[in-house]
């Protein structure tokens, strides 16, 4: 094993109590979930492996861990974007700076990328939304359960925002196979933070088409924008600094928490947040927020 299992800590945050499984701990630079999802590829040996590609947005969380991976396992990282911001280029900050000085090549591309069969070449689907993610995710599911086990709560409720829905899904499903002969009670809940409930449903379907893996699906009444800079986002963001001094990722998690506060059932049994990282990509996030509302100061009303 490379990573230690990942610590769980108790905060308050509007007037409830939660544990937070800190996965954005688990490493310096490759944490968070997608840490969870690329251990597979950590962990085994794929000595043929000479290049690793993928796709998605010039900012991606994945995008950066796989740099990270590509560089621990002496690989190359060619990554394929649809646009540059010529701002961005101009002054690289957040994943893709990150990414950058890691060795990523980048490629802009307005064309899909198809499933590459070279040889010596590792396709990585965007955000890591593959089978081999279920390796780590696994991990993840033995872990909570162990905690579970040795605090003594046989009931628990876990929440995290979902992107593609790959670790909730996973999540879900290990917990699953893993109580089946056991007295504990745990169910995972997500919300669809990039598209809307069927859209989840659909990635959900295709990693598992078995419907009793799948994790409970949770949101606001009103439509959601992924990215898009919601006053209320960085409300409960601030609010969530001040109050428990944990940093939470800006484009998932307060989209998370806000879906979590509306649901106050889940609070008939312990809650468990999952913090998925992610806290580097703020850096480009928190100045366009800072600049869009100069006078929030995340003590008002929600
Ligand atoms: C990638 C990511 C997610 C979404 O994970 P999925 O497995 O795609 O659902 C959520 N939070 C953070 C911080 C992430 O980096």
């Amino acid at each position: 094993m490379i990573f230690e299992s990942s610590p769980v800590e108790t905060i308050s945050f509007e007037g409830h109590s939660f544990y937070v499984k800190r996965d954005d701990l688990l490493h310096l630079d490759f944490s968070g979930n997608k840490a969870r999802k690329f251990y597979y590829f950590l962990q085994n040996n794929f000595s043929d492996i000479k290049k690793v590609v993928s796709y998605g947005s010039a900012q991606s969380n994945a995008m950066y861990s796989l740099s990270v991976l590509a560089k621990m396992k002496g690989w190359e990282f060619e990554y394929y974007v649809d646009h540059l911001a010529k701002y961005l280029k101009e002054n690289p900050h957040g994943n893709y700076a990150g990414a950058l000085k890691n060795n990523t090549v980048f490629k802009v591309s307005s064309e899909q990328l198809a499933v590459s069969s070279e040889e010596n070449v590792l396709f990585v689907e965007e955000g890591g939304r593959q089978k081999e993610a279920e390796y780590g995710i696994k991990l993840l599911a033995q872990e909570i359960m162990d905690w579970q086990k040795e605090n003594d709560i046989q009931e628990l409720n876990i929440f995290l925002p979902s992107g593609t829905g790959t670790t909730a899904l996973f999540l879900q499903k290990n917990i699953t196979l893993l109580t089946a002969h056991c007295s504990l009670l745990t169910n995972v809940y997500t919300c669809p933070c990039v598209g809307d409930i069927e859209y989840l449903k659909k990635q959900f379907l295709e990693l598992e088409a078995d419907e009793k893996y799948h994790p409970v699906i949770l949101t606001l009444e009103k439509k959601h924008h992924f990215a898009k800079l919601y006053k209320e986002n960085y409300k409960i963001w601030l609010k969530l600094q001040q109050q428990t001094g944990v940093e939470f990722d800006l484009l998932y998690d307060p989209l998370g928490w806000r879906v979590m506060l509306a649901h106050t059932e889940l609070f008939d049994k312990p809650v468990m947040y999952i913090h998925q990282g992610g806290i580097l990509g703020n850096k480009s996030m928190l100045p366009r927020y800072e600049r869009k509302y100069k006078n929030i100061e995340g003590s008002g009303d929600l």
